[in-house]
């Protein structure tokens, strides 16, 4: 074999292996598996199909299970890793959509945003700021209104929200009972 024809064995073998390492579309992965490997693949998945019955025994198992917050931070990690998390709860919102109810609704839910109501109820020792009234049901309100916030920093994703510092500013929270929460502007004489 002389020198040239050898440059393109190894030119070949360089390819073959460049190509096997390069990940495949799902296409190029569909045309290379033949008809007889697919429903082999499809008939071994049957058996792993859960009955009705299953998965009926399996939501009425985790009821009213509470999961350690390490474990709900990891499922909500995982969740964004595989992103199931539905896209307006990651990224932007809609185009057309105009407002900040939604985004808020989307930043309410999140860990960092329950995280933050916590840090305030303990730092109040769960009683009311302004009436002293202990426990029942609570509300973390923020001195400085949530939607201002998102408005003045020009908040439309969840990331921006979750990159604003004044936005997870626990000294911008406070434990107020629902009444006071409520009538917040007429005690506050604004
Ligand atoms: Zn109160």
């Amino acid at each position: 074999m002389d020198k040239k024809e050898l440059l393109k064995k190894y030119k070949r073998e360089w390819i073959r292996k460049k190509r096997a390492s390069l990940p495949k579309s799902p296409r190029r992965r569909a045309q290379t598996l033949s008809e007889n490997h697919k429903r082999h693949i499809a008939d071994s998945m049957k058996k792993y199909k859960r009955t009705k019955e299953h998965n009926k025994n399996l939501s009425s198992a985790l009821l009213g299970k509470k999961l350690s917050s390490e474990h709900v931070r990891a499922l909500s990690e995982a969740q964004k890793r595989r992103g199931t998390i539905p896209p307006s709860q990651r990224g932007r919102i809609p185009w057309n959509y105009r407002g900040a109810t939604k985004l808020q609704a989307h930043i309410r839910k999140l860990y960092e945003y329950r995280q933050w109501r916590s840090d305030v109820f303990t730092r109040d020792n769960f009683t009311c700021k302004n009436c002293k009234q202990k426990g029942g049901r609570l509300n973390a309100d923020h001195i400085k209104e949530f939607a201002k916030i998102l408005q003045e920093y020009n908040i439309l994703t969840v990331k921006e929200a979750l990159a604003c510092a004044e936005l997870w500013n626990i000294d911008n929270g406070r434990t107020l009972c629902i009444p006071c929460h409520k009538n917040r502007k007429r005690w506050e004489g604004k």
